[in-house]
């Protein structure tokens, strides 16, 4: 892979590691999201990154979330009220449980579909912040499908139009989505779907510079989400078959399929999806084969660039969301527990019953505390890589726990077909997988949250490990000969290039920059911990802060503070091996997302009343208990088992001799594709 001069260092260190694949993906995917990070130009470094590697941020910038959340509380009445009289009037879904045409004109009125979008355009000229109360009081009250339609509408839709459509896009377009025409973004291929880079469809320029758009068998665009006849869609596809570049483009589908003929030179489907998630939602695959699109429904940006930089809105909303949706669940369950009887009186009586009770209240705390921190830092100005990433997985991830804790007190009825809480679990499990599946995004933040350390004290002594692996005459060696971690074995396998190496290391100035940043943090450290004598209340950072709260944020931002360390150490260990090392980095991003999710809920919850403060203090306990169980460096060789009993089985996988498996077909899958021909290794 030849490496372009602004390709990452994550990227950098792949093609080093000998993985050539992920390398161009990782370049591809970071290129899209740095035109983000220039688009966004953010004023300060994102408070993730601080909280681990200083400066940490003030209180008042920790609780400017709750700020938020105070200030907007209310707002979303008028839409909510009229989305519940439809409800109540038995007239928000359809027979077959879809939203119904009466609910959408309902709240349309209200202009929900243009709520953030400016009034000079039709819209109501909302913040996020206030469409984040609106999701999470529809979700909390059987309407989770309007707050996803709503969602998809006004982050991905017309956030894209917003940000990057020129006047006469936004002229056109805008009033529509503010009447309440739905809007998609078609990215996801039947083909491709989180290597969003590697998308096939495409269009052809023609000579009086309108396109056509084909997007035809493996490339029909899959799940789109508001996709209907007659909506709009921002459509993502390449610019020329195989072309590098990927276009955006504005259109208003056709309000009905349409098959080649005399009177038409293309095609176009639109089907519904057959997903059984989102179910009350449009939801389609999408045909398109010569589809004319004029000149001027480009939108003049990358379509993967347009999408990262939509989704840090879709993320917040979908943490509202969830938070909603939990809160709906607390509700129902404990209205069960205190009406049933069960062994030895109500079911709410009991421990077990109270905790998992606990934990979907605090779950919903935790997504709405991050929710609205995220949206306020956002606004402020400060860069959201970090925050924006752990906010959904955190919220994801709750909301999963929540359901689960929902079944155990509602027991059959939680399965009760037609009820809020069975229709729930589908759109809660799907919650980890769009938007960024829960994994990938984890591992994306943890990369995002170290890349200035990595750039600045761990690159030098990368590039010492990279020099080992080039052959005298500058050429890279093969991949059984690549030296991926300076260390015994390395010595053993490879005694000359790891001792040049090693000599390297001493000898070169530029290495010893870890060194002083080693030194350096080891003595502040050091200084600090004559202070871990004092209680909590000695500090003003912790006096505004409840309490029963103190000691959870005073340890949160210890343990954050100490996650640098673990990085470090993680890297020293794994070396350039850390970028395939996806079961660390997992691990990391997790102790990560509950400790700034601890510290959130501490500062949401200090200026609410005592039943939120009680819910905060239970939540953060179980995050508490979370990260002690995760062990990163201290179950280093317990993890290197773990690892080396995963390529086990991943090697048993793909060579097919997994016997557990033997005499079962697998099953085909829904929306089949020809997979690309493997190359030989
Ligand atoms: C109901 C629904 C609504 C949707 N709405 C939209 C929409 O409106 N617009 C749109 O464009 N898309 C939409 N999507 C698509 C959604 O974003 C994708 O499902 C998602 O991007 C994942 O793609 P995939 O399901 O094809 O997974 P795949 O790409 O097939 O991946 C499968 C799994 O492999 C994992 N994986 C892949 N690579 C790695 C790696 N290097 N390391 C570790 N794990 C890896 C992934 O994390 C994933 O869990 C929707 C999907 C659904 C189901």
């Amino acid at each position: 892979m030849s490496i372009a001069p602004d390709t990452s260092t994550a990227a950098r260190a792949l093609a080093a590691a000998g993985d050539q694949d992920s390398a161009r993906d990782v370049a591809a995917l970071d290129l899209a999201a740095r035109g983000v990070d220039r688009k966004l130009a953010p004023t300060r470094l994102g408070i993730v990154e601080r909280l681990m590697f200083g400066p940490a941020p003030s209180v008042a910038e920790l609780q400017s979330g709750a700020a938020l959340a105070r200030s907007v509380s209310g707002t979303e009445h008028a839409i909510v009220a009229a989305a519940l009289g439809s409800l109540a009037r038995g007239e928000a879904f359809t027979a077959d449980a879809r939203l119904s045409a009466a609910l959408r004109r309902t709240v349309a009125a209200e202009k929900a579909f243009g709520y953030t979008v400016p009034a000079a355009f039709g819209g109501a000229s909302a913040s996020y912040g206030q469409l984040a109360a609106v999701e999470e009081a529809l979700a909390a009250n059987g309407l989770g499908p309007l707050a996803v339609e709503l969602s998809g509408q006004l982050t991905i839709g017309a956030g894209s139009l917003l940000a990057y459509g020129d006047e006469h896009q936004r002229r056109t377009f805008l009033p529509l989505v503010a009447e309440g025409r739905p809007m998609a973004f078609g990215l996801t291929e039947v083909g491709v779907g989180v290597n969003a880079k590697k998308i096939q469809a495409h269009v052809e320029e023609q000579p009086d510079g309108s396109y056509r758009l084909f997007a035809e068998g493996a490339a029909n665009k899959l799940w789109i989400t508001n996709a209907v006849h007659g909506g709009l869609i921002a459509i993502a596809a390449r610019v020329g078959r195989g072309g590098a570049g990927i276009g955006l483009f504005i259109i208003e589908l056709p309000a009905a399929n349409v098959t080649r003929d005399a009177a038409h030179d293309y095609e176009f489907r639109c089907e519904p999806s057959g997903v059984a998630a989102f179910v009350a939602n449009f939801n389609s695959r999408l045909h398109f084969s010569n589809f004319p699109l004029s000149a001027a429904s480009r939108i003049a940006a990358d379509g993967v660039e347009v999408l990262f930089y939509c989704l840090r809105m879709g993320r917040c909303m979908l943490a509202a969301m969830a938070a909603g949706y939990q809160r709906m669940l607390a509700r129902d369950a404990s209205h069960y527990a205190q009406q049933r009887i069960g062994v030895g009186g109500p079911v709410l009586r009991h421990e077990i019953p109270r905790l998992n009770l606990g934990k979907m209240l605090g779950g919903a705390l935790q997504a709405q505390a991050l929710a609205y921190l995220s949206l306020q830092q956002d606004a402020d100005g400060v860069d959201l890589a970090g925050l924006r990433d752990l906010t959904k997985t955190a919220a994801a991830g709750a909301a999963l726990e929540s359901m689960h804790a929902c079944e155990h007190v509602l027991g059959g009825r939680a399965f009760h077909g037609g009820s809020r809480v069975n229709d729930a679990r589908v759109n809660l499990h799907l919650f980890g997988v769009v938007e960024g599946e829960d994994d990938l995004i984890l591992m994306g933040m943890v990369r995002d949250v170290t890349q200035r350390f990595v750039d600045r004290y761990l690159s030098p002594l990368l590039g010492v490990i990279q020099s080992a692996n080039a052959s005298p005459s500058g050429t890279k060696l093969d991949e059984s000969e690549r030296i991926l971690r300076l260390g015994f074995s390395s010595l053993v396998r490879h005694p000359g290039r790891t001792l040049k190496a090693f000599a390297r290391l001493c000898v070169q100035p530029k290495v010893w920059i870890i060194d002083v940043w080693f030194l350096r943090n080891a003595l502040a450290d050091l200084a600090r911990l004559p202070l871990r004598l004092l209680p909590a209340a000695a500090f003003a950072r912790y006096r505004a802060v409840a309490p029963p709260l103190r000691r959870y944020a005073r340890y949160a931002e210890r343990k954050l503070r100490s996650l640098r360390w673990t990085y470090f150490w993680l890297s020293v260990f794994y070396q350039l091996e850390l970028t395939r090392a996806q079961i660390p980095l997992q691990r990391l991003g997790k102790c990560i997302e509950h400790l700034v999710s601890m510290l959130a809920i501490c500062h949401h919850a200090s200026g609410a009343d005592s039943s939120v403060r009680e819910v905060a203090a239970l939540q953060a306990q179980l995050l508490k208990d979370k990260y002690r169980a995760i062990r990163v460096l201290s179950g280093l060789r317990a993890m290197q088992q773990t690892r080396r009993a995963v390529a086990a089985i991943g090697a048993s996988l793909e060579a097919g001799e997994c016997s557990l498996l033997d005499g079962i077909e697998p099953q085909d899958f829904g929306h089949s594709w020809e997979p690309p021909r493997r190359r030989a290794r």
